[in-house]
């Protein structure tokens, strides 16, 4: 496989899909990102890497982390995450209000906002310092000791928060949440807000591609059921409610963010991050869901 004759002629077709859709403009200091960035990374299991465009210019990973996130809950607890949070798709946007009532403040996954609140509730019950423990192993994963929170962002989220409070509130009247209502916030605002590249990305998601274990560390992060539970949602639940559409088209497990990143992963291959802040009507980069689907056209390859 010629790889960078690949990532050009899919950066020449994404091109056309640029700034086409809308940057997300609910905090002002996600509304200020150029709509005309576009980055893609793809990296290897064998330690081969490849990227194109603006791949190591840092962005709101947002919705992405929900991943990590849930990937840090299942090696601290195992199972019995389940419990709290589904595993089957939305349907709805991302942050919908109205399923949740009728379902009991049990969010349907861990990839809408809902879920990935509880995932964070169950992060601040069994380690001292969550945002932390997954800066490290995120700096560690990807060998980029610069991966940090944006502040401004974090802040921002904070201040804009009504929404993802009133759902917090909710589950919290139902007895879903344990923490303090106002720590869970912050914590996951600050997961939101985690800045990273495609490079970085791509590097984070070989966990995912290697089944639990990630090239870079000694250590076995996930069980490799783990890595296939977290692969399986994201492929049913990773772009909410255009996921039938995005595993239509791209045919992989894939998780976006409303930064405008995209983290897709090829098991026993390869993990891809793309990025290009404009999204369609669903949250997802337009650009970034057109450069997977050449890829995996492209290519052939997909888990299909
Ligand atoms: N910070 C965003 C929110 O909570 C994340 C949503 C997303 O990326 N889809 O609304």
């Amino acid at each position: 496989m010629d790889y960078p004759e690949l990532l050009e002629e899919i950066f020449h077709v994404a091109r056309a899909f640029v700034g086409k859709g809308k940057v997300a403009d609910y905090i002002p200091a996600l509304a200020r990102v150029p709509a005309e960035k576009f980055g893609i990374a793809i990296s290897l299991l064998d330690g081969r890497e490849y990227v194109m465009g603006d791949a190591d210019e840092s962005f709101s990973i947002q919705s992405v982390s929900k991943v990590f996130s849930l990937a840090l809950a299942l090696h601290h607890l195992g199972d019995q995450v389940w419990h709290r949070v589904g595993i089957e798709p939305s349907g709805n946007p991302f942050n919908s209000l109205v399923q949740l009532e009728y379902e009991n403040g049990i969010p349907r996954n861990p990839f809408i906002n809902a879920g990935a609140l509880v995932v964070t509730d169950w992060l601040l019950g069994s380690s001292a310092d969550p945002t932390t423990e997954l800066l490290d192993w995120l700096r560690a994963a990807t060998g980029n000791p610069h991966i940090g929170i944006d502040r401004e962002v974090a802040d921002s989220e904070w201040e804009h928060r009504h929404r993802n409070a009133a759902l917090t509130h909710f589950m919290a009247s139902c007895g879903n949440i344990r923490s303090n209502v106002d720590r869970v916030l912050r914590t996951y605002f600050e997961h939101c807000a985690i800045a990273m590249s495609c490079r970085d990305l791509a590097r984070a998601g070989l966990v995912l591609a290697g089944h639990g274990k990630s090239p870079r560390l000694e250590e076995r992060f996930l069980t490799r059921s783990q890595a296939k539970e977290i692969n399986a949602l994201m492929l049913t639940c990773g772009t909410y409610d255009a996921a039938g559409d995005f595993a239509f088209r791209v045919g992989l497990p894939g998780k976006s963010g409303v930064g405008g990143g995209i983290l897709a992963v090829i098991p026993n291959l390869m993990s891809i991050a793309v990025w290009s802040p404009a999204l369609d009507s669903h949250g997802n980069s337009m650009a970034g869901v057109e450069a997977l689907e050449r890829f995996t056209t492209l290519t052939g390859i997909s888990v299909f």
